[in-house]
């Protein structure tokens, strides 16, 4: 293609998290911001500019860029993971938007490949697929529901009996906006439903796995501790004993209702959706 056809490009796929130590998009130090002068005197990254090596956005764009020939990105996840939260399943739907490319005979099945390899047990890409503008707001709007599967630890130990006082079908939680959360969410009570899937004993008494269904917007760590009251019901207080919910990880991406979304278009062909 010899003309570039715009001055943003838009690349659309789905990315697995597979470790506790990767957030989504570039974890800046919260005192300098990176900022590239302030950061030299910075203590709390020691210079770094960051808190986190990598990215899920980084790893992807080092690659992608690469390739575009240009370093500037944008990174639109529909939603995101707490870092130490594994994306598993079919993976989280996401869109790269790059700015001034200055190369753009690439081949996206072969770029995938190379995120793949490069990133073996960490992270993984999929479907990747030329997009556009729209697709970012799609993203940011659409509401999902989500499965997960978390570790619990219950003090005092528990046993099958006691997951069974969990209720079949949907139950609605009220959430007060939790402490860790509180400094850039507005205080106040939202009801969310939950759905629990199934239990399993990991290390009896102590251990058990729990996989639940959770509406958009649940503060999931929440629904499980109780958070001394301000989620109620919560895992805790159903099965009357405290639940601490030692590793999550997000198994499925559902639907605003709940349902399995649609499963991911096979990839285009190169210049498909480039206005
Ligand atoms: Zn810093």
């Amino acid at each position: 293609m010899s003309e570039l056809p715009s001055a943003k490009l838009f690349i659309e796929g789905r990315y697995k998290k597979l470790t506790r130590d990767l957030p989504q998009t570039i974890f800046y130090c919260p005192d300098c911001k990176g900022h590239p002068r302030r950061r030299r005197k910075c203590e709390r990254c020691e210079g770094f500019g960051k808190l986190t090596r990598d990215s899920v956005q980084e790893l992807i764009c080092y690659v992608l860029g690469g390739a575009l020939k240009t370093r500037k990105n944008k990174f639109h996840g529909a939603g995101r993971e707490d870092l130490d939260v594994r994306m598993l399943g079919s993976g989280r739907p996401f869109v790269v938007e790059f700015k001034n490319p200055k190369c753009l005979d690439v081949d996206l099945a072969e770029l995938e490949a190379e995120i793949n390899r490069r990133n073996e047990g960490r992270l993984e890409v999929q479907n990747l697929h030329w997009s556009d503008k729209s697709r970012v707001v799609v993203l940011k709007e659409s509401k999902h529901a989500k499965e997960y599967g978390a570790l619990l630890e219950i003090e005092g130990g528990a046993s099958a009996e006691d997951f069974d006082k969990l209720p079949a079908g949907r139950v609605t939680l009220a959430q007060q906006t939790p402490q860790r959360v509180a400094h850039r969410r507005a205080d106040k009570v939202r009801e969310r439903w939950v759905e629990f899937v199934g239990v399993e004993a990991v290390d009896e008494p102590h251990l058990w796995r729990l996989s639940m269904r959770t509406e958009h917007g649940t503060y999931v760590k929440e629904a499980i501790t109780g958070e001394g009251g301000s989620t109620e019901p919560s895992v805790s207080s159903l099965i009357g004993k405290p639940a601490r919910c030692v590793e999550l990880d997000v198994l499925e991406i559902l639907d605003e209702g709940g349902e399995q979304l649609e499963r991911p278009r096979a990839p285009m062909t190169f210049g498909d959706g480039i206005f």
